[in-house]
């Protein structure tokens, strides 16, 4: 996949009037080495620069990530209220879409191409450009229900430190 490279993001991001400075590119490649399937909170992000050894402030990490999801080099995930998440916008991105768990922001992907072409097709009508195309849908998980949710759980209460698990262990 041609996105992948560096090269091709540079040229992706001055296309859209953006400069590939080096905090930028750091925070890219943060995302392009990521498995496949995880999504990145701006504090999950600063801290793992922050492990790296990068010395990239956080309201920088907050800046960079909403000014690249506004051109469409990010997916922006909204999971639940001020609870966003980040992935790299790619094509094949548009296929899959979102579980979440609104107590624990624990996010299941799915692959469903209806939607899609559903968002195609009133694109097309509109002749606008597609940047992205997503469906979240807002779940509890069942190891909150079993603890009592909504009234016995304290609002921020988590039922793992992983927000993000495999598409495989859904199916
Ligand atoms: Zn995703
Ligand atoms: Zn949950």
């Amino acid at each position: 996949m041609s996105f992948y490279k560096t090269n091709s993001l540079k040229a992706e991001l001055n296309q859209r009037g953006c400069r590939l400075t080096p905090q930028r590119e750091t925070i890219l490649n943060v995302f392009q080495n990521l498995p496949e399937g995880n999504h990145l909170s701006a504090e999950e992000l600063y801290n793992i620069l922050k492990d790296q050894g990068e010395t990239i402030g956080l309201s920088t990490v907050y800046r960079t990530l909403h000014l690249m999801a506004n051109i469409g080099i990010f997916r922006e995930l909204e999971l639940a209220e001020g609870h966003k998440h980040y992935e790299l916008n790619l094509p094949q991105s548009h296929h899959h879409h979102h579980l979440v768990c609104l107590q624990c922001h624990k996010t299941f992907e799915f692959n469903d191409e209806s939607i899609l072409k559903i968002g195609n097709k009133q694109v097309e009508k509109a002749g606008v450009e597609l940047l992205d195309c997503q469906l979240t849908v807002r779940t509890v998980c069942i190891e909150a229900l079993q603890e009592g949710w909504p009234s016995l759980l304290p609002s921020n209460w988590l039922c793992s430190r992983h927000h993000l698990e495999r598409e495989a262990e859904l199916s």
